[in-house]
């Protein structure tokens, strides 16, 4: 466990590629709890940076003597810092994750589960959809072709989307009473998709839960100061991780003046 709070430091135990752009990373996890809800995620600071990045725990085994392992699917896309370690060797490599955290909340008298999503989306989606007995059907839009024999239960019925997911949705035939509809992707995407829900659809917003998992490039605010640098010649200076974290802040606030 790490000194901060809530905070665990975790090994790199396997790296398996899934498919052309899904790696499957299992991580040692010391102390590590689930909280059992199955879209839990986790934050994710890889070697050499401070910014942090949210993955989902595909699986997770409790295993023995406090350490569990904990299986995250990370999607590697063009650029991205958790993109670039991730694309390399990182077994064996130390990072740090945060206590996860969860938002899928199925109302008690639900019958049926929608799920949409992107790439990014498809570790939650198998892990709710293989934690549910509801009728659960799932609409995803992936680029990887192999992905489709076995990554998602059986039990769900898949429809495999290209493109255009907003349009998925507010062409749905919606099932007869009570259920509860999931989905994921790009933030901008899934802000119109929860005004669609609301206004709409006038769904309670207890019957849904629409995540913006990633921002387009066009929305992201550029990084002001690189991390990388400061930790880097932080470290070799010998100097804490908080001494690290004070200059870091005194370089955004000078990049900000
Ligand atoms: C609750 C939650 C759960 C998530 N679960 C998962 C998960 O299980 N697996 C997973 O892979 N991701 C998941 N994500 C999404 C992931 O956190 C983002 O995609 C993240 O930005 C990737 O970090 P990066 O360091 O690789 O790229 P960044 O450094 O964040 O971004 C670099 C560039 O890539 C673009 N970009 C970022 N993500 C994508 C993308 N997915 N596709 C195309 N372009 C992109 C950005 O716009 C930016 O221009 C989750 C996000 C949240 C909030």
């Amino acid at each position: 466990m790490s000194t901060r709070a809530q905070q665990y430091d975790a090994q790199v135990l396997r790296r398996e590629r899934l498919s052309p752009h899904l790696v499957r990373l299992t991580l040692a996890v010391d102390g590590f709890v689930s909280t059992g809800v199955p879209d839990e995620w986790v934050g994710l600071v890889v070697p050499g940076q401070f910014q942090v990045r949210y993955y989902t725990v595909r699986s997770y085994d409790a295993g023995n003597d406090e350490q569990g392992d904990v299986v995250l699917d990370v999607v590697v896309h063009e650029v991205g810092l958790v993109t670039e370690w991730a694309s390399g060797d990182c077994v064996g490599d130390t990072v740090v994750v945060t206590e996860p955290k969860s938002s899928f909340d199925l109302p008690p008298d639900a019958q049926w589960l929608m799920l949409v999503g992107d790439l990014t989306a498809m570790p939650a989606m198998a892990r709710i959809a293989e934690t549910s007995d509801l009728p659960t059907r799932v609409w995803a839009d992936v680029p990887d072709v192999e992905l489709r024999e076995d990554y998602l239960p059986d039990r769900a019925e898949v429809t495999w989307v290209d493109g255009g997911l907003a349009d998925v949705v507010t062409g749905l035939d919606w099932p007869e009473g009570p259920g509860y509809f999931w989905m994921a992707g790009e933030s901008a995407d899934m802000r119109a998709i929860r005004k669609h829900l609301m206004r709409d659809r006038k769904l309670p917003s207890t019957a849904y839960d629409v995540m913006g998992y990633w921002r387009a490039a066009s929305a992201r605010q550029p990084r002001a100061v690189d991390p990388g640098p400061i930790y880097r010649e932080g470290k070799a200076a010998g100097l804490s991780d908080e001494e690290i974290w004070a200059k870091y802040d005194d370089a955004q606030q000078e990049a900000r003046s």
